[in-house]
């Protein structure tokens, strides 16, 4: 068969029989998907024979880089021992051990304990349980509201998906549950007026104060936040939002829990994002880097301020038949061997990441970028009718970041789209190299995507 015979055939099976997260199914099927047929390093190979640069490292979560053998070798090693056994009844096995024990290791100071479970969204869900637990354990069980944020994502279940701040999700199922409030996101460039950076990352930490005042310290159980947010567009925070927000949790009794599903495991230069902002989460739900996607492990960091109440009060009815699945936990473990071993973070901190930053903030040169910004390997560029105002948008919202995107997988660079801003987060084995193609070829993709607006009359 040819590779067009392949790809059809593929796509006619997937097209009849899969539902795709996050997709509408009519116009995919009508579109038809990539087929993604091999996978290393900083590539992916589809069905048609393209050789493509993975700038979103899977879907953030590929930190490692594909194709590695020492996990496939970890994975069997595990399964020829023990390929599943549950730890609810009294047992546990020795990966669930010795991940947990790496992870204090490996975790800011407070985090000595973790409750595994299967992804990230179940990790923020374990968080609101748990948040609410502790203070119904403590005497104080009116303290069950959680504040979050616009924009945020934490996930797409019942309580991950409450939790987040998209419109969109909320719009379907019934989300979100009682008793979460959402406040202004930290995005300057989006929402920040007339404002200057600082300024408007006081603003935005301050309305976490103000929705405390109105809805009282006595019924708020915890702030949940990314310390980036990543799907809501790579939103880095202005450089006072953070110590702001640490100043108004230190005058209160109120759990702090920084969703590092994205910010973990060497993304921002450091082993936890909460590092880089300097701050001391209570709690701090982890996936994706975890285990570098190569099988669905997640869970959530309990600081010893949390800990020491849990176990004090006795049975936590929750946790998942996966919750600390040998086979995952194994390959966790061999991913963060591979992390350290490697010194990835280090590289993040100290060369990839200031490289590809430096060449990245080039961006911004091109007439069609309002901003350029990228902290570790996680960036965006904001896509602008007109340079010289902040404030003017594209009409119909996500128009414009759709076609750069289609364009960017064109030009054989995955970029996603977030409204009408362009997105990435490479492997952080990404070499110099390939960071060079992955700038040269967003460039092209800036070039021709204004070509393809003037075209269409959109600028
Ligand atoms: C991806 C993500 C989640 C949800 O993780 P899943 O494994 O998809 O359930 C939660 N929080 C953040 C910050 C994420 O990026």
């Amino acid at each position: 068969m040819t590779n067009s015979n392949v790809t059809a055939d593929y796509r006619a099976r997937d097209a009849a029989h899969h539902i795709h997260a996050f997709s509408d199914m009519k116009s995919l099927n009508a579109e038809g998907c990539r087929v993604v047929v091999r996978a290393e390093g900083s590539w992916i190979w589809d069905s048609e024979g393209n050789r493509i640069l993975d700038g979103m490292a899977g879907l953030w979560c590929v930190n490692i880089g594909h194709g590695r053998k020492e996990i496939a070798e970890a994975v069997q090693r595990q399964m020829g021992e023990v390929s599943f056994y549950n730890t609810f009844f009294k047992s546990t096995h020795p990966p669930a051990i010795a991940l947990a024990e790496k992870l204090a290791e490996i975790t800011p100071p407070q985090f000595n304990r973790v409750f595994f479970v299967g992804s990230g969204s179940e990790a923020n869900d374990t968080v609101i349980r748990m948040a609410r637990h502790y203070w119904t354990s403590l005497g104080k069980p009116d303290k069950t509201v959680l504040i979050a944020r616009h924009n945020a994502y934490h996930g797409s279940t019942l309580g991950g998906g409450s939790l987040g701040g998209m419109s969109s999700i909320h719009s379907q199922g019934g989300l979100p549950i009682p008793g979460i409030h959402h406040i202004a996101q930290p995005y300057w460039f989006g929402e920040g007026g007339e404002m200057s950076p600082d300024e408007f990352g006081l603003f935005a930490a301050r309305e976490l104060e103000k929705a405390i005042d109105e809805i009282g310290e006595d019924r708020i159980a915890a702030f949940v936040a990314e310390p980036i947010q990543g799907a809501g567009g790579v939103i880095i925070p202005p450089a006072t939002y953070w110590p702001e927000v640490k100043r108004i949790l230190a005058e209160r009794e109120i759990l702090l829990v920084a969703d590092e599903v994205i910010t973990g495991f060497g993304r921002t230069g450091n082993w936890f994002g909460s590092e880089t902002f300097g701050i001391e989460p209570d709690l701090m739900p982890i996936a994706k880097g975890l285990s570098s996607g190569y099988l669905p492990i997640g869970g959530v960091m309990v600081s010893d301020k949390v800990a020491d109440v849990l176990y004090t009060a006795g049975e936590f009815h929750h946790g998942f038949t996966y919750s600390a699945h040998p086979v995952t936990a194994a390959a966790a473990l061999e991913n963060l061997r591979i992390l350290e071993d490697e010194k990835l973070v280090e590289r993040v901190r100290n060369d990839i990441g200031p490289y590809l930053q430096s060449r990245w903030r080039g961006l911004a040169d091109h007439p069609l970028v309002g901003e350029a910004r990228m902290t570790g390997l996680m960036g965006a560029l904001e896509l602008v009718p007109n340079k010289a105002s902040r404030t003017q948008k594209f009409a119909d919202t996500g128009k414009v970041g759709t076609i750069a995107r289609d364009i960017s997988l064109g030009n054989n660079l995955v970029m996603r789209a977030v409204r009408d801003s362009l997105i990435i987060a490479p492997p952080l084995t990404l070499s110099h190299e390939e960071a060079e193609i992955l700038v040269a070829s967003a460039r092209k993709t800036l070039d021709e995507t204004q070509a393809e607006l003037k075209r269409l009359g959109l600028l």
